[in-house]
């Protein structure tokens, strides 16, 4: 394993949409295992790949119960509202407020090329449509209605 170099806002490669995966193979794997490496090591709890420069639909993410891989997510469905702040390991030292739907059902594949659902909740939900956003070239900040400053201690944010 080995850590990927990130890419920052500036990037336009963030901008681009990501094309799906079609071969579930070792560099696949190779892929994968550096970016939970690379999320890991700086403490956030979602990555999508095109933060690490490549333009394909595969994320990972740890929301405090273990690591999931998604490979070609797709929001199947999203129920109710939550707000709260979000960062973004792309777009270091900033926050900001974002609503995003409290329940979202998902497919994706694992790195096998297998199909799975998901239903997630809370964190999880938003994390997933934090990353898969990423996919589609757009980032949290076009999404914030309110950026928190460092005054604003009671906000806790996750990086993603
Ligand atoms: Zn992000």
């Amino acid at each position: 394993m080995a850590l990927r170099k990130m890419v920052y806002i500036e990037d336009e490669l963030l901008r681009k949409k990501s094309r799906p995966v079609d071969k579930f193979d070792e560099k696949l794997h190779k892929l994968l295992d550096d970016m939970a490496e690379t999320m890991y090591h700086t403490n956030g709890v979602g990555l999508a790949a095109p933060q690490v420069a490549v333009l394909r639909r595969v994320v990972v993410m740890d929301c405090g119960d273990g690591l999931i891989e998604m490979i070609n997510p797709e929001i199947i469905s999203t129920e109710g509202e939550q707000d709260g702040p979000e960062g973004c390991l792309s777009v270091p030292g900033r926050r900001g407020m974002v609503k995003r739907p409290m329940i979202v059902r998902a497919r994706f594949q694992d790195r096998h090329g297998e199909w799975y659902e998901i239903e997630a909740e809370e964190l999880l939900a938003r994390c997933i449509m934090h990353e898969t956003d990423h996919l589609n070239g757009e980032l949290y900040v076009d999404k914030m209605y309110r950026e928190i400053f460092a005054e604003d201690e009671e906000e806790e944010a996750e990086e993603e």
